[in-house]
């Protein structure tokens, strides 16, 4: 690796531990340092997910776009990447959760379903509160964090947050 790509990826990493936002990678993707240490921008994956939600972020590594599609865990992106960056063994594959803020319609007494139609799980329930629109509720251990709910929602009020003990916040799509 030469020098020049060795400056980048330290900035890269600079930058990100004093951001409080982080970019989406690819599911089965190592932890942020290691995988901008062993990701070599080939962009290989990008051409081969099938709902086309990988693109080239900041420094030219890959991050997921889910105003795109949704991931559907082909893994076709894993088979792609021979550098380790992304690995099978990696479970689950990534620890993204849906969540809805208050910019959600109901919170207006619009009544809106979009984003439970998309959810295949059914992580995303409805509980009838009296004299009210009834509001949408996520069932974490539900979400697979495919994304499906994000970009169906009109005000843009699904969140999808990583998990991990970090609990760094990714706003995906944006
Ligand atoms: S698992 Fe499939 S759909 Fe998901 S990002 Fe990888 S290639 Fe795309
Ligand atoms: S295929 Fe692997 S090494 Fe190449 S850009 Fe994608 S994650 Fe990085
Ligand atoms: S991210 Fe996927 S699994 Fe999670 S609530 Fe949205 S549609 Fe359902």
């Amino acid at each position: 690796m030469s020098t020049a790509v060795d400056q980048s990826k330290r900035s890269l990493l600079r930058g990100k531990r004093s951001a409080v936002s982080f970019p989406v990678r690819p599911p089965w993707s190592q932890t942020e340092p290691q995988f901008i240490d062993l990701c070599s921008r080939c962009g290989d994956c990008l051409p081969n997910c099938e709902t086309g939600i990988l693109v080239k972020g900041d420094g030219g590594f890959p991050t997921v776009d889910f105003s795109r599609g949704e991931c559907t865990f082909c893994q076709h992106c894993v088979s792609a990447c021979k550098t380790g960056a992304l690995s099978a063994s990696i479970t689950p594959p990534w620890q993204l959760k849906a969540q809805i803020n208050p910019l959600c319609l109901t919170h207006q007494q619009v009544v809106c379903r979009s984003c439970a139609d998309q959810c295949e799980t059914r992580a995303i329930r409805f509980t009838p509160v009296s004299g009210e629109v009834a509001k949408p509720l996520i069932t974490a251990d539900l979400c697979t964090g495919c994304g499906a709910c994000f970009d169906v929602c009109p005000t843009r009020a699904i969140q999808l947050t990583n998990t991990t003990s970090q609990g760094d916040s990714l706003h995906a799509g944006i």
